[in-house]
């Protein structure tokens, strides 16, 4: 069915801050579609805009400006429009920003007469310089992708000519750009691996509920290593048989080489990339290829839910419980939960995969609101590690040593015996605390209320909310004492020191986001541990995720009671979760010895650790859910977060407690507000924050009566920030 045609008046939502909603212009001759991208004139600029309807009627036709001009890009389909507008009521995000959401590719309003392309064609040049690998190795980085000219001499930090010249050498030929250019078709006739009992039996599930081309969500619940990659490659098969699109989200970071090398095994060709890695113009081919049903499968980090697919039949969300979709910016949205509105408005399903769900997809399985496939074992020989804990009270810890003696000699014997050890320890940096020991004084950031990290490998002091940075100081700032500044706590880098002390022969790595500075280097370094080259793994929770290290038989948590205190009433749910997934990486493939995962804890008999060491994982998600019922806590009551910030604190105060004084069209739905009380970080990048926590019954309409609220709202002072979290992450 072709889209509504429009051939006089049209409103037009349009993409800028201060227009909120949609405005009305005349149509081009010939008429516009809905969904079709336009520039229009809005005052004395151009910008541009989607047909978001027709117009209004009872316009004076006289008085309407006409659009400038039809975008050359594909029209956004009703599903998208739909999409955006119910996802914007959802989250009360105004409609510019959400259609900016959906147009992110650059350059869609660029006439399409500049589309050069570089890509590589031929062998290397004979005349090899520094200059002219630099441009090879950006092209190796991002997998062989396109580029604009001027682009590629860019990333690769040379002149335009150095990029010419390898196109007259051969090396580089220049084409038209690959917006025009569909991915290579994925292959569903080929055979994916023979699947053990319980993966056939979901993978039959799947495949039943994705030929019934109707919405549906299913949570895939298996320990790590129990294949459910297998499981859910076999539900977009089906999917691309039914000649549709799929969409698989994975966390930023686990979108590895790994991972499309196994989709390119299954299904014969690579599927397209989406992610912040990828180059402008593959971001536009993408874009445009989605838009036309010239691209299968789409792989990408949460962002990839906004690609205007024609005909979307299947979104994986993998890892689902993972906190990197959440996105607390400008929009504030749950990439997971706006998969399951996308779904329903398409018609297509949805897959939760997790090890570890979130209480919510718990509880929603439970309801029946999800139907849940449980996948029991590991794949074929590979056992689950045997747990325990070493209770730090009962172990002679020296001073400023980390690992216990238990830990220890587990490290050791695996050392022996060629096999990896893991210690895992979530904070970055060499001590978490920088003080003088004779004032007492600890060294914070100047803008934001958090501490200075020491990072002794760039041999400064690093804030870890704003990123601002500065010298170890040698005399304390407070009383001027000379040479008595300390380190408190340990930081990745200082357990890095205590290992290489005691184990002076063991090969070292240490994996923290803050080391790498570029995703191919990270890439190098968990190639290198996969293959053994590596005794010994020191990591932050960048280990936990998705790397497959088959030599790895020992895990340490560190700290297991890291996560387990703080008034957060996820602490306990996160808590679990990456214990859970990095205890997980112990003998994860058929090693011979069973691997081994030793929690040190102060607290052994807190619930959190029990959990972990018990296996009843299900006991834990009860609990957790019976607790969040008695509360009135998501996902069995609804809660809303606002958050206020400015410069100057009393400003803040006043303006929210101003808008907690009028809250009766919240209180008229039976909603509840709590605060407003400073943020738990009240001051970031100079700015003081405020938060007010709304918490309402399931049934409210929550949005309806934050916005009544907001609209009878004081007006703010300058400079002040206004955002709504629906679903907040943290509460
Ligand atoms: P999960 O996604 O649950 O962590 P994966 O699907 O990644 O599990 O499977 C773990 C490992 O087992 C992978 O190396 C995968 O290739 C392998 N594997 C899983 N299922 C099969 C199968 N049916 N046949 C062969 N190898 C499999
Ligand atoms: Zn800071």
């Amino acid at each position: 069915m072709p889209p509504p045609f429009y051939p006089h008046g049209a409103r037009i939502a349009v993409l800028t801050q201060e227009v909120v909603g949609v405005l009305d212009y005349l149509a081009p001759e010939g008429g516009v579609r809905l969904g079709q991208l336009v520039v229009v004139p809005l005052g004395p600029r151009r910008v541009m805009g989607a047909v978001w309807g027709p117009g209004m009627g009872d316009f004076d036709m006289a008085k309407l400006r006409p659009v400038a001009r039809l975008v050359d890009a594909p029209p956004l389909s009703g599903g998208m429009i739909e999409f955006l507008t119910r996802m914007g009521e959802y989250t009360l995000t105004p409609l510019p920003a959400m259609l900016r959401m959906a147009t992110r590719a650059p350059d869609l309003d660029q006439p399409p007469s500049a589309r050069r392309i570089i890509h590589r064609a031929g062998p290397p040049p004979e005349r090899m310089t520094d200059a002219r690998a630099a441009v090879l190795r950006v092209i190796e980085d991002h997998g062989g992708a396109g580029f604009a000219p001027g682009e590629l001499a860019q990333l690769a930090g040379v002149s335009p000519g150095v990029v010419q010249g390898l196109v007259k050498s051969g090396t580089l030929a220049e084409v038209l750009a690959p917006r025009d250019v569909p991915y290579p078709r994925l292959d569903p006739g080929l055979p994916g691996k023979p699947l053990a009992q319980d993966q056939a039996e979901a993978a039959d599930a799947l495949r039943a509920e994705v030929a019934r081309r109707a919405y549906g969500t299913t949570l895939l619940r298996g320990v790590t290593g129990s294949g459910k990659t297998e499981v859910y490659l076999e539900a977009v098969a089906e999917c691309l048989r039914q000649g549709r699109q799929a969409l698989v989200l994975l966390p930023e970071i686990a979108l590895s080489a790994e991972f499309l090398d196994r989709v390119e095994a299954r299904f014969g060709a690579r599927p397209g990339e989406w992610h912040s890695g990828i180059t402008r113009s593959e971001r536009r081919r993408l874009w445009t290829m989605a838009a036309t049903h010239n691209v299968g499968l789409v792989v990408g980090a949460r962002s990839a839910l906004f690609l205007p697919f024609a005909d979307l039949g299947l979104i994986v969300v993998d890892e689902e419980h993972d906190s990197s979709y959440k996105q607390e910016d400008v929009v504030y949205y749950s990439a997971r939960d706006m998969a399951v509105l996308r779904a329903s408005i398409e018609q297509a399903q949805v897959v939760l995969a997790s090890a570890t769900p979130s209480v919510e997809s718990w509880v929603n399985a439970a309801a029946g609101k999800y139907r849940r496939l449980d996948l029991r074992s590991r794949y074929g020989t590979a056992e689950l590690p045997e747990m325990g804990t070493v209770d730090l009270r009962q172990q002679e810890m020296e001073r400023g040593r980390w690992i216990s003696p238990r830990l220890a000699t587990e490290i050791a014997a695996r050392k022996q015996r060629g096999e990896q050890s893991l210690l895992f320890l979530n904070r970055r940096g060499y001590a978490p605390i920088t003080a003088c020991r004779a004032c007492g004084q600890q060294i914070g950031c100047d803008h934001c209320d958090a501490r200075m990290v020491e990072h002794r490998f760039q041999n400064r002091l690093v804030c870890h909310q704003c990123g601002e940075t500065k010298p170890i100081p040698t005399a304390c700032p407070a009383c001027g004492v000379e040479g008595k500044m300390t380190a408190i706590g340990p930081g990745v880098e200082r357990l890095a020191e205590e290992v290489a002390e005691r184990f002076p022969e063991a090969r070292v790595s240490v994996l923290s986001s803050d080391l790498f500075h570029s995703a191919r280097a990270l890439k190098e370094a968990i190639a290198e541990i996969g293959a053994g080259e590596t005794d010994i793994i020191i990591g932050t929770q960048l280990v936990a995720k998705g790397h497959n290290f088959p030599r790895l038989t020992l895990v340490g948590v560190i700290d297991a009671d890291l996560g387990l205190q703080g008034a957060d009433l996820r602490a306990a749910e996160r808590s679990f979760q990456l214990m859970r997934q990095v205890a997980g990486r112990a003998g994860r493939e058929g090693g011979e010895a069973r691997g081994l995962a030793l929690l040190q804890t102060y607290q052994p008999e807190h619930p959190v650790i029990r959990a972990i060491l018990s296996g009843r994982d299900e006991d834990f998600w009860d609990a957790e859910a019976a607790q969040r019922q008695a509360a009135g806590m998501p996902p069995f009551g609804r809660l809303a977060g606002i958050i206020l910030s400015h410069p100057d604190m009393p400003v803040v105060e006043d303006y929210a407690h101003a808008l907690a004084r009028r809250a009766e069209p919240l209180r008229a739905v039976g909603a509840e507000l709590f605060g407003p009380a400073p943020a738990p970080i009240t001051r970031i990048r100079g700015r003081c924050r405020v938060r007010m926590l709304i918490r309402a019954p399931r049934q409210a309409p929550v949005q309806a009566a934050i916005a009544a609220w907001l609209a009878q709202a004081p007006k703010p002072p300058t400079n002040l920030r206004l955002a709504v979290d629906i679903d907040p992450q943290s509460f």
